[in-house]
């Protein structure tokens, strides 16, 4: 191997890391301190650092040394690295960089629209907007090339090696027996009574709880913080600093509760990812699928399990004594596991959200494949939601116009979010196997031993493996859907009273 190209390399793309860091921190700090008149100043930095970082990884220079390090070579961390900057590197020098300021000129004007659109439950606003992104994308599927689906393109930003082909295999097997079992639970004998968590919750305790709760599953605030943002993410700029927020309401327990567990799972994988790789791809996680996989195994495997209610409703009745004192653990454990068709993802509960899921892949895969235009996407959503998740929206508000991805021409990013809890379950499943008492030591808040078998298994490698491979090799099979659906069985058929 030739030593030098590789250092030099590491090092350019350390500094890139660097840049990159540093936008996620400001961008971090737009969201939760930063002085309303502050944005035009802070969108000029956001601008600057980022085509910074896009020359350096375009920089021709790059090139050359990822061909003198063309040859295989025996140590993963050299090969993994190479192979993930030459995929990088690749990609971003074959799209046009009149193309990429195309796009983002498009986009904040979209993004305008698109508000507007949203106000106004009015998509014609946003239409044009729409139609102009669509066809921008498709322009950069083009350029990046496919074999199949032009939409494998834009995917494989976000979940690399998957194709459209593999998600609407997993896809279409999932809905059915989704959609049949969300009929099942509407004509259920059992009914939860999910009033009970819109009391009040004084917002000073929350978040006294949402820190306690992120510190029990093993949070570190040595190394992270928690803050506040209308819209929860989190961010890391290394595993030694992660930044979670979340959002409190006062008449809606669920909101910062279970928004911080799925933060805090981000967190735990950014916190577990190896330091000595930091900003270079050995050190950083392997896809958005596989991310949002470990926030959901902590929010809902984990955070929405009877053990981890018996072991914490006491401390949690006492803290919000005026809401829940007469509320019983039955009562409370059933309400936060209510299943309910909702015309809002974002408030969808972890069954139905997938079906949510479905509707946008089907609707931007066709997008992209010219299947469908852009004039057809209301009628589309609206009869995709009454046959799936069995709820008609009313007005595009509530309906097609809801998220705001496609406002920034983000098309492929979708199927992650239910790719994520498919590998949840999957890898949840293996993990109830190879620790048999896992469900004892939840119920006993003892979390270490399920966080060390994610850390050995899954977040130590940074992205040494493929999302396919690392699925394969924790679980010993490919990526599946029954871990889930059998999930979901065992736990909300009896809830409910469902015969199975
Ligand atoms: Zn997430």
């Amino acid at each position: 191997m030739d030593n030098d190209a590789y250092s030099n390399l590491i090092s350019r793309l350390r500094e890139i890391g660097q840049i990159d860091s540093a936008s996620a921190l400001l961008d971090w700090d737009a969201e939760t301190y930063m002085p309303k008149n502050g944005l035009a100043v802070r969108a000029e930095q956001l601008a600057l650092l980022a085509r910074l970082s896009h020359e350096r990884m375009t920089d021709s220079a790059v090139g050359d040394l990822i061909a003198r390090l063309d040859e295989p070579c025996d140590d993963e961390v050299v090969e993994t690295n190479v192979r993930e900057i030459k995929r990088h590197y690749t990609r971003a020098t074959k799209i046009p960089t009149s193309l990429v300021e195309r796009i983002a000129r498009v986009s904040t004007v979209a993004k305008e629209s698109w508000q507007k659109a949203r106000e106004n439950s009015h998509f014609e606003t946003f239409k044009p907007h729409l139609a102009e992104l669509v066809d921008l994308r498709c322009q950069v599927a083009d350029a990046i090339g496919y074999a199949t689906e032009r939409y494998d393109a834009l995917v494989d930003e976000f979940e690399p090696g998957i194709t459209t082909a593999e998600i609407t295999r997993l896809f279409s097997s999932l809905q059915a027996p989704l959609s049949e079992f969300v009929h099942a639970v509407s004509e259920a004998p059992s009914k939860p009574d999910p009033s009970i968590l819109q009391r009040k919750f004084p917002i000073e305790t929350q978040k006294l709880w949402c820190r306690q709760m992120a510190a029990e599953i093993g949070f570190n605030f040595d190394s992270g913080r928690i803050d506040v943002s209308t819209h929860p993410f989190c961010s890391g700029s290394a595993p030694s600093d992660v930044r979670l927020t979340t959002r409190y309401l006062e008449k809606f327990f669920n909101s910062a509760t279970f928004g911080t567990l799925h933060e805090a799972g981000h967190g735990l994988y950014e916190q577990g990812l190896p330091e000595a790789h930091v900003f270079t791809p050995r050190g950083q996680a392997v896809s958005l699928g596989i991310h949002e996989s470990q926030s959901r195994l902590w929010e809902n495997f984990v955070g929405r399990s009877r053990p981890f209610w018996e072991r914490y409703y006491p401390q949690c009745q006492l803290a919000f004594s005026d809401a829940l004192t007469d509320v019983s653990l039955d009562d409370f454990y059933f309400a936060i596991n209510a299943i309910s068709p909702s015309l809002i993802r974002v408030e969808a509960d972890e069954v139905t959200y997938n079906l949510h899921i479905i509707v946008r892949f089907e609707i931007e895969r066709d997008l992209i494949g010219g299947k469908l235009a852009v004039g057809e996407i209301p009628e589309a959503w609206n009869e995709k939601m009454a046959t799936l998740v069995g709820i008609r929206p009313e007005n595009d508000a509530d309906g097609c116009l809801q998220d705001i991805h496609w406002s920034m021409g983000g098309f492929g990013y979708f199927p992650t979010y239910a790719l994520g809890n498919l590998y949840a379950a999957q890898f949840f499943a293996r993990a109830r196997k190879d620790i048999p008492n896992l469900m004892d030591f939840i119920g006993r808040g003892e979390f270490a031993p399920l966080l060390e078998w994610l850390r050995v298994k899954i977040h130590q490698h940074g992205q040494h493996y493929r999302a396919s491979e690392l699925v394969q090799r924790v679980s010993g099979r490919a990526l599946s859907i029954e871990p889930f659906l059998d999930y979901v069985s065992d736990k909300f058929a009896p809830l409910y009273g469902i015969d199975d």
